[in-house]
This record gives C-alpha cells, sequence and structure tokens, in this order.
C-alpha cells in the first residue's frame, strides 16, 4: 500500500459537487484517510474564475502512472475536455502531490508534484493535514515551504468535515 497526497481543483460548473463527485470516485481504488477543508482560490496564470481547492491523503494499491491514468479518467467524467491549454478553466483537476517518498520526472509524470511548493492553493490545505510532511526532494517540511509563498487569495469555506457530514446526511 502507498501513502498518496491528491490535490482537488474546480473553477467550472457546481464546484462542490464536483470535488464531492472526485473523492466519491477516488473511493473505489483507494482508502480515503484525510480531507482538508475546501479553500475559495484566486487562479493562477490568466485571469479566470475563482477555484474551489481542497487535498486529500489516501492509501491505494496502484502503481503511480495507474494511479495517474485514473485521475485522468476521473476528470475527463467530471466533464473536464481533453485540452492541450493548460491554464483552461476546468470542472475537476486531480494532481499527484506526493506518492510515499518517490522523487520521478518523466514525460507523462513528475512527483512530488514540479510547482507544489510555490502554490499556496496546494500548500494550505496540505497544512491542515500533513504540516510535518517532508518534501522528499526539497527537504523542507509542508510549513516550512508554506512560510516561502504569499498565501492571500486563498480562503477557507467549508470546515474540515465536509466530506465526512456529506456522508453521513
Ligand atoms: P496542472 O494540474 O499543473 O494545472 P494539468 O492538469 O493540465 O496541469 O496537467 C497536465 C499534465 O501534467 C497531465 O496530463 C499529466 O500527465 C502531467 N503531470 C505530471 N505530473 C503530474 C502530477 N504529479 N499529477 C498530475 N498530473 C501530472
Ligand atoms: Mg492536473
Amino acid at each position: 500500500m502507498a501513502t498518496v497526497y491528491l490535490g482537488l481543483g474546480s473553477n467550472l460548473g457546481d464546484r462542490m459537487a464536483n470535488l464531492h463527485f472526485g473523492l466519491h470516485c477516488l473511493e473505489t481504488p483507494c482508502v480515503i484517510e484525510e480531507v482538508s477543508s475546501v479553500y475559495e482560490t484566486e487562479p493562477v496564470g490568466p485571469p479566470q474564475s475563482l477555484f474551489y481547492n481542497a487535498v486529500c491523503r489516501v492509501e491505494t494499491e496502484l502503481e503511480p502512472l495507474q494511479l495517474l491514468g485514473f485521475l485522468k479518467a476521473v476528470e475527463r467524467e467530471a466533464g473536464r475536455e481533453d485540452t492541450s491549454e493548460r491554464w483552461a478553466p476546468r470542472p475537476l483537476d486531480i494532481d499527484i502531490l506526493f506518492y510515499d517518498d518517490i522523487v520521478t520526472e518523466t514525460d507523462e509524470l513528475t512527483v512530488p508534484h514540479p510547482r507544489l511548493h510555490e502554490r499556496a492553493f496546494v500548500l494550505v490545505p496540505l497544512t491542515e493535514i500533513a504540516a510535518e510532511l517532508r518534501h522528499p526532494a526539497l527537504g523542507k517540511s509542508v510549513r516550512e515551504l508554506l512560510s516561502t509563498v504569499q498565501s492571500t487569495g486563498v480562503r477557507q469555506i467549508t470546515g474540515p468535515d465536509w466530506f465526512a457530514t456529506e456522508e453521513v446526511r
């Protein structure tokens, strides 16, 4: 079993429903161990609508590339069109942030995610569930990485139990 941190984002359609959809889909090949609160965040890059972002920790038997393939299928199912436009608005984006302590860089997959250490919309929710987790390549904890970025534009909009609460209803 691998321990994996995933980042979820949505800025198109019903953003909350899209995050729920993504997590529900993950429950098939993964055990969801912990989910952060949801944050509304300003987009990075060209102006577009605000994102909802959250991160989670899962346990899974899937190998990194199998997991990436699964995540892309879920993004497509959520209505994301295949587009070469990197910054295009998307109903659902799921990124592999950390996969155990693996450090790898290929055309298809780079782990840890190559931009996580500069993204407050990842580091703020990640600090909630894994503040002391150490980046295996940079050697710094998530808390330390967060202290190096500007985190204005990241606003918490739910409690930490938003996904569990929804399950109980
Ligand atoms: P971003 O998430 O940075 O906004 P995209 O979601 O458009 O960008 O990702 C484009 C490609 O990045 C994906 O098709 C995937 O093959 C590749 N990729 C490389 N590393 C990762 C990773 N750690 N998690 C998710 N996708 C990754
Ligand atoms: Mg992505």
